[in-house]
């Protein structure tokens, strides 16, 4: 069993000083994003320094996301209660997943490339949120055996689910629509029949069951940040996809069905 680490003043101001650090970098990002798109998958382009395999940009920029959060998870004094191993569940779930199994399936061809910077600042990104959220989970927050806390762990853990299939199922198509190997083609069906960007939707919607689930300031600020980041990544793509297919469906948003 892993030491405990009981968090004392000094961390937990530095603690809430980093949370405000990400909440201001999601505002930064926001405002960037929407000018300059990450220049990754569709959007690469030169100028951007050195390159790595996207397979292995993935894995090395999410992995901080299992691996260290299950180290802070696993020193917080709360580690072994079924609340925050219900929460730590959730989240492992997704990062498995998202570290281990999508970056191999999704990117066989190594020729595909990501920009050192991008994954570098996703990395960064990442060993902060993954501190602030298993921190606050096991050791920093408490959660009582009270109905309200069940009703916040229940409905955030079935939007978590929504989230997380809609996420896995628009990924699956992508993957499928890119093993046809003819390029990028216009996705159909389901969701795609509303949205440009439905994995991005689904991504939105697990995070904010997150942030409801573990009601805490850590999740709502992952939430936020994740906000900042695909909402003006989904409109690059919905304007690309415009610009590049003159016969795509008029009546389909970029990530909110009728909305945006
Ligand atoms: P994209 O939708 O841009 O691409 C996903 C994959 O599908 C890529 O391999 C892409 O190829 C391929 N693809 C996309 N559109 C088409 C198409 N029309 N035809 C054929 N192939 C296509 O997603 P991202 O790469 O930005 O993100 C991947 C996952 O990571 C998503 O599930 C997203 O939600 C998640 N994510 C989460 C973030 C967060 O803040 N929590 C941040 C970023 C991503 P190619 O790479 O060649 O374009």
């Amino acid at each position: 069993m892993a030491a405990m680490v009981p968090a004392g003043p000094a961390e937990l101001a530095m603690y809430h000083r980093l949370l405000w650090v990400v909440a201001l970098a999601g505002l930064a990002s926001a405002g960037l994003l929407l000018f300059v798109t990450a220049p990754y998958g569709r959007h690469a382009r030169g100028g951007w320094g050195p390159t790595l395999p996207s397979r292995h940009a993935w894995i090395w920029m999410e992995s901080p996301s299992v691996l260290w959060f299950a180290a802070v998870f696993a020193a917080g004094r709360h580690a072994t209660e079924p609340i925050p191993l219900a929460l730590a569940s959730l989240w492992l779930a997704h990062y498995v997943q998202r570290t281990f199994v999508y970056p191999v399936r999704m990117y066989p061809d190594p020729s595909h490339r990501t920009p050192v910077a991008v994954a570098a600042m996703g990395f960064t990104f990442n060993l902060a949120n993954a501190y602030l959220n298993a921190r606050w989970i096991s050791e920093i927050g408490s959660y009582g055996a009270d109905l309200t806390t069940y009703l916040q762990l229940t409905a955030g853990a079935a939007l978590f689910g929504l989230g997380y299939a809609t996420n896995r199922w628009a990924d699956r198509i992508l993957r499928e629509l890119k093993a046809q190997g003819r390029g990028y083609q216009i996705p159909r069906g389901g969701l795609y029949r509303w949205v440009s960007c439905p994995n991005y939707l689904g991504e939105l919607v697990e995070w904010l069951g997150w942030a409801i689930a573990a009601a805490s300031p850590a999740g709502w600020v992952f939430a936020w940040f994740t906000a900042a980041n695909l909402v003006p990544r989904a409109l690059a793509h919905h304007r690309w996809y415009r610009q590049r297919f003159t016969d795509y469906p008029p009546a389909r948003r970029a990530v909110v069905p009728f909305v945006l």
